[in-house]
């Protein structure tokens, strides 16, 4: 079975970066990944690679930025006031908060807190970077109308609800 839209599409992934660190890898997390192949679940540069793969199949792809978590935009770093975040007791780097930007709500994460000067970073935290995948399938099958119609995998290695 060839993996095409609407199948449920199992994979081992491990994803470094171009210096060959291990960002993520399923191996790690103990099961494959399940994903609903052409539902834009994954980055849209690792789904077109696996289109056509079937079980069993290995294989590496370098996915670019603009297929990938899109291209890092400097003006999404910002320095902001400390009073901004009006209600919030304590500010620390790692915190996240959704904010509207002319390119629409973006998900910000704080990266400094220098005395009232607050860094913060609407870019996703792999924007800009080339995604190094080593890919595995290992399993493929017919999405359920239940799954098709929530645009996700249900079960194992998927959602549980
Ligand atoms: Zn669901």
């Amino acid at each position: 079975m060839q993996i095409s839209q609407d199948m449920v599409v199992s994979i081992h992934y491990t994803l470094t970066d171009k210096a060959g660190e291990t960002i993520d890898s399923s191996v790690e997390h103990g099961e494959p990944l399940a994903y609903l192949h052409g539902h834009g679940n994954i980055v849209p540069g690792l789904e077109n690679a696996l289109t056509g793969k079937t079980i069993g199949d290995k294989f590496d792809v370098s996915v670019e930025p603009a297929e990938g978590y899109g291209e890092h935009y400097a003006e999404l770093v910002q320095q902001v006031p400390r009073e901004a975040f009006e209600g919030v007791e304590h500010l620390e780097p790692g915190m996240q908060f959704q904010a509207d930007t002319g390119m629409g709500p973006r998900l910000f994460t704080i990266t400094e807190v220098n005395g009232d000067t607050v860094t913060v970073d609407g870019n996703h935290p792999l924007a800009g970077e080339v995604l190094n995948f080593a890919i595995e399938v290992t399993a493929v099958r017919a999405a359920s109308e239940e799954e098709l119609s929530h645009g996700h995998v249900h079960g194992e290695g998927g959602h549980h609800h």
